[in-house]
């Protein structure tokens, strides 16, 4: 980090980003008033540096993304070879690249059976643009054009396109651009902990998925393309539904004819245990949206999975499909890409969640329970999460929501430890390579940063 001292000027790199830097889900003069940007400088492993020369442990994969950690040198080397080979060639002109080819063919093995084509696009919001147009097209080309209402949940991420903002549930987003856009509509999300009530957890994953079927008689069956769903919700605060829910939702997306859309941007490439959230909850995809994990966010590339259904109806009957993006397909991050898929594969990341940094993890979160702000700790894979209460019984907040997860997360800062609050609930999602001795490190901090947050709340 010395390197970017001496280029820089610390003060001066934080002037110009303060005076000319935009970032995304910022409060501008809030972030001003604070003292502006945390400079990043170096990664490695489960590690950040900053400018001040702080290591962070990053309890985030940065945004949930870099799933084989820090400083892999090979993906700079893939990524390096490709870009002095053959820098950037598209894939309109009935053409391909060796990185492209090969991508789609590795990422389509490790799909279900009946999935076997991949359509690139650069992030999991483009992505989900194409899942889109996917899916009304697909029954357009079905001869039943009216099926074109999308059912989303409350609080989901889908991404912050228009159609990905539309897709998703956060009503803030909707607030700010006159969102969502017509043909999408959003039903209650299976947050057992938040909304269940008095119903025990497999009660209530039937009563939310039954939601989705009452919206689907509401509006008529004939009118509904699509069910879009991440497997856990992500941005959400890492909501896992009860068991009972995905089993209920494939069979109203069978019985009223509906595609199924899995979000597995952030489930995917060994999150949950294994390659994709789907297998590990049971679900039956039609379409699958990657990004993030699928090149570890060392180079932008998304892919949508496209099941048999809906991929040979558009090459029976589709004619051009008239969809694409510059970058679909990039060579250079198609070589990331397939490079990370390697590694996980070499290094056997998604059986080590499974077997042993899932369990751990699990096991480590559970003494937390016992915390006095703590009313539910829950997790899945390397994904997990820790509700702040005010009321262990009610389930209930303290005022205002969100403040509590405000100071937890600020108090994660301090230590130099990444989680993220999501209102209140604080998750976390670290590299699939850390160890379990840096685990032991999350926890411990995440119990000094619940004691410093009980204490400022003036609850112990
Ligand atoms: C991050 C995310 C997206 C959006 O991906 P971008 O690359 O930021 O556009 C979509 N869906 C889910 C589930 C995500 O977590």
């Amino acid at each position: 980090m010395s390197e970017v001292l001496k280029n820089y000027d610390l003060e001066e790199l934080k002037k110009l980003d303060n005076d000319h830097h935009m970032h995304p889900f910022t409060d501008y003069k809030g972030l001003e008033g604070e003292g502006g940007s945390r400079v990043i400088v170096r990664g490695e492993g489960c590690y950040l540096y900053d400018a001040e020369g702080h290591k962070i442990l990053d309890g985030m994969s940065g945004l949930w993304c870099t799933n084989v950690g820090y400083g892999r040198k090979e993906l700079a080397e893939a990524a390096y070879e490709q870009l002095l080979e053959l820098p950037y060639y598209n894939t309109f002109f009935k053409t391909t690249t060796p990185p492209a080819a090969k991508l789609a063919a590795k990422v389509a093995s490790l799909l279900p059976d009946n999935m076997n084509h991949v359509f690139f696009s650069g992030s999991g919001s483009e992505a989900n643009d194409t899942n889109l147009r996917l899916a009304r097209h697909f029954w357009q080309l079905e001869g039943k054009p009216n099926k074109k209402i999308i059912i989303s949940r409350e609080n989901a991420y889908h991404g912050s396109t228009i159609a990905g903002a539309s897709l998703g549930g956060m009503s803030a987003m909707h607030k700010q651009a006159g969102l969502e856009i017509p043909g999408i509509e959003h039903v209650m999300q299976p947050y057992w902990f938040g909304e269940g009530g008095d119903m025990t957890p497999d009660e209530f994953g039937i009563y939310a998925a039954r939601k989705v079927e009452e919206k689907i008689l509401e509006v008529g069956a004939d009118n509904v393309a699509a069910f879009i769903g991440e497997p856990v919700q992500g941005a959400g605060g890492v909501i896992i539904p009860p068991k009972t829910y995905w089993a209920e939702i494939n069979r109203i997306c069978e019985q009223y004819d509906i595609l199924l859309i899995c979000d597995e941007v952030i489930c995917g490439f060994g999150r949950t245990g294994n390659w994709f959230g789907h297998q590990t909850l049971g679900i039956k995809p039609d379409i699958v949206t990657m990004a993030k994990g699928l090149s570890s966010g060392y180079l932008p590339i998304s892919a949508s999975g496209v099941g048999d259904r809906v991929y040979n109806t558009l090459y029976e009957k589709g004619g051009e499909f008239f969809h694409g993006y510059t970058y679909s397909g990039h060579p250079a991050a198609a070589a990331v890409a397939l490079r990370n898929i390697e590694i996980i594969e070499r290094e056997g990341l998604v059986e080590k969640v499974r077997n042993e940094t899932g369990p751990y993890l699990a096991q480590k979160i559970k003494e937390l329970d016992d915390h006095p702000i703590v009313g539910e700790t829950r997790t899945l894979g390397l994904l997990a999460a820790i509700e702040i209460t005010n009321d262990k019984a009610k389930r209930t907040r303290f005022e205002p929501a969100g403040k509590a997860g405000t100071i937890c997360r600020d108090e994660f800062f301090k230590r130099n430890t990444v989680m993220r609050a999501c209102g209140d609930v604080m998750v976390t999602a670290p590299p699939l390579t850390i160890e379990k001795s840096q685990i032991d490190d999350l926890i411990n901090t995440a119990r000094e940063c619940l004691d410093a947050t009980a204490k400022e709340l003036g609850v112990i």
